[in-house]
């Protein structure tokens, strides 16, 4: 008799789960890969904060999953919302249910409604968040055209851990951007919940040449942190002070997206530990959890750590569905961020299973040159374009 073909069932279409599907689809031809995402079209967040300030059409970000059916992966259109890992069964709203031998879960992030006062779904609606990109990245970018002169955009950033950690700097520099060309006497409040970030130098070091009258920075030291907002005034309150914005955008505090709690492999901290090999669930045995939802150690949460982690995850689901053991890792994971259409700037890491978790491999990555002339930063700009139409064709072919 004929063995039955291994199967494996991939939650979530964005860049984790998609390039986890497609690589384990050509690791292995016989395994029965299907992928499951709600959305027939994805939308990218990476250079979504481009669209805000004007300069890409939202169209730009979107992706099918022609390709990877073409290829002969299964891609069912619908949402997981059951999962019983003892039986391996996973039920979704359509009422499918579907066996596995190994699960990989990629939801990206779920938005932690009930972290700051004030704001719920309803409230993302009058002060976006534009951190899953598509409606509200649009909503965001109205807002801004719809500003005259001379108003304050407040944008609130989250502590750690959470989606893209330069995001919201990169956010702050380009609407900053679009300001100064279009509302120059306008200005930007940036609250953070934390006292560093990301390329903070390198940030910093742009913002007082390009628009140092114009972005605000408010450490969670300086009385950053937001604690509420209020959608009727557009303020966001702080345990030091209210500010009043003319846009406001909240980034809130994040954590793995919600079948990862179905699933009971996030943690109290909302994130879901893994094993830094196979990226096997520390809680539930035959789930892998890969992307955002994952705590990766010192990865950040990227698309790129995403696609990286995706590969790694598929070749070891493969190896461990012909019962061998995965051989170890290593990762690379690297950002670009624009400070402008033609000013780029980046920071690049490796990293590989230490005592458990992923760790930074030492000499390895960097960030930018502080001192870079203006053709150095130009080509960096270029590269992140680059960047992305890769990432993006080596997830959705
Ligand atoms: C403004 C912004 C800028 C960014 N810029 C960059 C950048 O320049 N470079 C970079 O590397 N990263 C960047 N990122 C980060 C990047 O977008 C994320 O790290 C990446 O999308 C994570 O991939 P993921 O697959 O884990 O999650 P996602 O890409 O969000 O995919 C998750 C998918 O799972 C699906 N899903 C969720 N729940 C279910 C379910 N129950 N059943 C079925 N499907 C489900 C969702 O519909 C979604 O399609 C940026 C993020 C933001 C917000």
């Amino acid at each position: 008799m004929a063995q039955a073909k291994p199967r494996v069932l991939v939650i979530g279409g964005g860049f984790a789960g998609a390039a986890c599907a497609r690589a384990l689809h050509r690791a292995d031809p016989q395994c029965d890969v299907t992928l499951v995402e709600p959305n027939p079209t994805f939308t990218a967040c990476p250079s979504s904060n481009s669209v805000i300030a004007g300069l890409r059409d939202i169209a730009a970000q979107r992706f099918r999953y022609e390709a990877i059916r073409g290829e002969g992966i299964t891609v069912a259109q619908d949402e997981a919302t059951a999962l019983d890992p003892r039986a391996r069964r996973v039920t979704l709203r359509g009422g499918s249910v579907f066996d596995y031998d190994r699960l990989v879960l990629a939801p990206g992030i779920a938005i932690r409604w009930d972290a700051l006062q004030g704001y719920d779904e309803a409230a993302a609606a009058v002060m976006p968040h534009a951190w899953w990109a598509g409606d509200q990245t649009l909503l965001l970018r109205r807002q801004l055209e719809a500003m005259p002169d001379g108003g304050t955009v407040v944008v609130s950033a989250p502590p750690n851990p959470f989606r893209c950690p330069p995001g919201p700097y990169e956010r702050a520099s380009l609407i900053a951007w679009y300001l100064k060309q279009a509302k120059p006497r306008s200005k930007l409040i940036l609250l953070d919940a934390k006292d560093s970030f990301s390329k903070q130098r390198l940030f910093e070091s742009a913002w007082r040449q390009l628009y140092p009258e114009l972005i605000e920075w408010i450490s969670l030291s300086n009385g950053g942190k937001v604690i509420s907002v209020d959608t009727k005034t557009r303020t966001f309150t702080t345990d030091f002070a209210t500010y009043k914005a003319d846009v406001g955008n909240v980034i809130p505090p994040q954590r793995a997206g919600k079948i990862a709690q179905i699933a009971a492999v996030a943690d109290a901290t909302g994130w879901c530990p893994i094993d830094p090999v196979s990226f096997e669930s520390r809680l539930q045995p035959n789930i892998h959890v890969i992307g955002d939802a994952a705590i990766a150690g010192a990865m950040p949460k990227s698309a790129f750590s995403a696609n990286a982690q995706a590969k790694v995850c598929a070749f070891a689901v493969a190896a461990l569905l012909r019962s061998e053991t995965p051989s170890s890792p290593k990762l690379i994971n690297t950002c670009y961020s624009l400070v402008a259409p033609d000013y780029g700037i980046s920071i690049a890491g490796v990293y590989h299973p230490m005592n458990g978790q992923l760790a930074d491999v030492e000499g390895a990555g960097g960030v930018s040159p502080l001192d870079a002339p203006p053709d150095f930063r130009a080509l960096e700009a270029r590269y992140a374009e680059a960047w992305f139409r890769t990432i993006t064709a080596d997830t959705f072919g």
